[in-house]
């Protein structure tokens, strides 16, 4: 049985005053969740918020990090110093570092063994853009994708990961696949792994990403290959945020 997971990318969103209130905000409704809830607030708060969700049931992500341990790597972030500051997830692949910051499937394919290298484990993200779905290439995409780490790192690094699918033309448009559209891309993806070992497709957590809100969260949740959600924009609202959390 998965246990389904639910986190929050805050991406580069926050002052000290709005990521205390909303950090405190998801503690005070977290004992309600029916999943394993992660926050990935930016880097200079990852501090901040370990302390304040000492002790609760919230877990610590990042939303990227350097492939390096060390060494003159101006403006980046080392895996050991995320160990350090308490982080247990790092995002990697999403779809604004790909287009936005130009890494291809080498770099998140390095980077992904970066973050197991470090026992941390990651969250790592895959989706097609709107032109290769109306082309028809969905599965082609997220397979080319999968397979540069099953091709770096093997399939028995999916022990230690979890899978966020996000279609690209669902991110921070108010788009969502429908629940449909989600679950077969979702059951592809495990099929694919499965062919190399059925027991670790079985035990992988594969999320859903893509203007996932309160509204729509629990039908898409209930899917039977969806297991859980990477949440944005409704992630920086505590209750929007709980409402995803609790939904079934
Ligand atoms: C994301 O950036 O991972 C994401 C899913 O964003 P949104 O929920 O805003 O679409």
């Amino acid at each position: 049985m998965r246990q389904p997971m639910v986190a929050g990318n805050w991406k580069m969103n926050g002052s000290s005053s709005s990521v205390s209130e909303l950090i405190e905000g998801i503690k005070a409704g977290v004992g309600a969740a029916n999943a394993e809830v992660v926050v990935c607030p930016p880097y200079i708060y990852i501090p901040a918020v370990a302390s304040a969700i000492a002790g609760s049931d919230i877990h610590l992500g990042a939303q990227n990090m350097c492939d390096q341990d060390s060494g003159a790597f101006t403006g980046e972030v080392a895996g050991p110093m995320l160990k350090d500051a308490g982080c247990e997830y790092v995002i990697i692949g999403h779809s604004e570092r790909r287009a936005i910051y130009g890494e291809s499937d080498e770099v998140t394919a390095v980077k992904y063994a970066a973050v197991l290298k470090n026992n941390l484990k990651p969250i790592f993200c895959i989706g097609e853009s709107l032109e290769e779905r109306e082309q028809g290439i969905t599965e082609q995409v997220v397979a080319r994708q999968i397979d540069a780490i099953l091709d770096g790192s093997g399939v028995a690094s999916l022990a230690n990961a979890v899978l966020a699918y996000e279609p690209v033309w669902a991110i921070g448009t108010g788009k969502t696949a429908t629940p449909e559209q989600a679950q077969e891309v979702h059951a592809f993806i495990r099929g694919k792994i499965a062919e190399q070992d059925a027991a670790i497709a079985e035990g992988l957590r594969i999320l859903y990403g893509g203007s996932m809100n309160p509204g729509n969260a629990a039908e898409l949740r209930s899917q039977p290959d969806i297991d859980g959600g990477l949440i944005g924009g409704a992630s920086l609202k505590a209750d929007d945020f709980l409402t995803i959390c609790t939904a079934n």
